[in-house]
């Protein structure tokens, strides 16, 4: 017996051995969660770069500090890759670069109940998520998280932050975006506006050299104004419906905007009223000016589908406290607004959607960039996996799983303007790339953070997929531990909240 023991020890150091000179056994070594290394080596990848070209590999990738220094044939390393100290092994994964997130918001309460910052940059990292653009939020707070995350003291994605602006007056706008300079924000965030104000508003910005990221509503102005002023992106839809309209909207008498339930069912109404000539007219036109569209589908899906969007399956182990009642039907609280939601707002949003996503994918037929966006912490959308969501519903709106990873990706950059440096896995570019235990073009749901059903070899259900490895300006963070961490505080928020009742 022990004989037997004996040989079959050496039989399997043999075989190791054998693997290990043939370059098939990568063993993930030397790397610790959210530690950054002057020389990286992710092993045996396949990778899809962001640029909308289909999957390659398997490759190597170095990463030099916070820099992808080489990109290459995997065969072409394999000798030199044994003596490296610090390898990720890539065998079986896919490599993208770090999903951008194009309209985050930092928050650190909801509902009145605390909720720290690193609940959502730690969900955001667990998904994949390596970098937000926050369109609105306490500026005061978010512009110290901003310096931390730059400086690699915080686990969190790079943030980038757009102030509020807007003003009474052209004047005042003129100068609330001289501040915004002035306090080193990143952009402006302006909501619906008069025309002669946003005139202002854009001209200054643009003086300045400040990317304006703008949430129309049912206003003077409209898409028309985007283009015409050049805007960089369109949050959300309002805007670009209205702006196809021959005159208002169809609104009853008692239409109320500032009613909450008055103003998302009759969103749902908007598309259908649009005239689709004139509609082909108003995105040439963005297009032409450049105007991107980050449509956030995500945040409305509540309206098409309610009971979806308040039983998602993560909320079990994810949803902190303050969201869950921040959630609930409360005039009080933007976003939840659903205390006499109907089957027929219902059915009318379903429409609304089909309609909304073929003019986003009209819109990038005609050369318009699409982004990929959240807007969590509002209308039951969870930070990260509502990303993740709006990737698929990119895909819903016919694009390919390809392009819908350009579009969260490459696409983002754009947007920011830091595409030469930004969204794509490619030699010069920044670390910031994300390693995933399955094919997301095969599946987005492999994505997400807490995987997907599947079965494994001997036919058990397991769960699948799921972002590994998060690498952030070359620090690399390992995905689940983010959510363990992210677990834990929602369990402690969640009995501190009982022993307070
Ligand atoms: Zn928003």
């Amino acid at each position: 017996m022990k004989k037997r023991k004996t040989f079959l020890t050496i039989l399997s150091l043999l075989m190791f051995s054998l693997l290990l000179s043939q370059g098939l056994f990568a063993e993930t070594r030397g790397v610790e969660n959210g530690q950054r290394y002057n020389r990286l080596v992710i092993r045996n990848v396949i990778v899809i770069d962001g640029k909308g070209t289909p999957p390659r590999g398997p490759e190597d990738i170095i990463i030099e500090g916070n820099r992808i220094q080489s990109i290459q044939a995997a065969s072409r390393t394999e000798k030199s890759s044994e003596k490296e100290e610090h390898v990720l092994d890539g065998s079986g994964m896919y490599l993208l670069p770090g999903l951008i997130n194009i309209h985050a918001h930092l928050h650190d309460s909801r509902a009145g109940i605390p909720l720290p910052f690193e609940y959502s940059y730690k969900l955001w990292l667990a998904c994949g998520i390596t970098t937000c653009r926050d369109v609105g939020s306490n500026y005061e707070k978010t512009v110290e998280e901003r310096r931390k995350s730059q400086e690699g003291l915080i686990a969190a994605p790079r943030i980038f932050l757009y102030m509020f602006a807007g003003g009474r007056t052209p004047e005042e706008a003129r100068q609330r975006v001289q501040e915004a300079k002035k306090r080193g924000a990143d952009g402006i965030k302006t909501f619906s506006m008069d025309r002669d104000i946003m005139k202002a508003l854009l001209d200054e910005a643009h003086k300045l050299g400040l990317r304006v990221a703008h949430h129309a509503a049912v206003e003077e102005t409209d898409a028309w104004d985007d283009a015409e002023f050049a805007v960089t992106s369109i949050e959300h839809w309002y805007g670009v419906p209205d702006a196809a309209l021959h005159g208002s909207q169809n609104f009853p008498p008692d239409y109320n905007f500032n009613n909450e339930s008055d103003r998302f069912r009759y969103a749902g109404r908007l598309w259908r009223e649009a005239d689709p000539e004139k509609l082909k007219k108003v995105l040439d036109r963005l297009v032409e000016k450049q105007v991107a569209w980050c449509p956030t589908l995500v945040i409305y899906e509540a309206n098409r589908d309610l009971m979806r969007a308040m039983n998602q399956p993560w909320f079990k182990d994810y949803l902190h406290p303050a969201l869950d009642e921040y959630f609930k039907p409360n005039p009080g609280h933007h976003g939840s607004y659903f205390w006499n939601w109907t089957t027929t707002d219902e059915i009318f949003w379903r429409e609304n959607y089909k309609l909304w996503m073929a003019a986003v994918r009209d819109f990038a037929d005609r050369g318009g960039i699409v982004g990929v966006g959240e807007d969590a912490g509002f209308i039951y959308m969870l930070y990260g996996f509502s990303v993740i969501r709006e990737l698929e519903l990119h895909q819903e709106a016919g694009f390919h799983p390809i392009d819908v990873i350009q579009n969260a990706t490459l696409n983002n950059a754009k947007i920011l303007g830091l595409e030469d440096r930004l969204g794509r896995a490619r030699a010069g570019y920044l670390a910031d790339l994300i390693l995933v235990d399955e094919n997301p073009l095969e599946n987005f749901k492999y994505l997400y953070p807490t995987g997907w059903m599947g079965f494994d070899k001997e036919g058990k259900l397991i769960q699948k997929g799921g972002v590994k490895w998060t690498i952030k300006d070359g620090l690399v963070y390992h995905a689940p531990t983010m959510l363990a961490d992210v677990r834990k505080i929602v369990e402690e928020a969640r009995t501190e909240l009982q022993r307070k009742k």
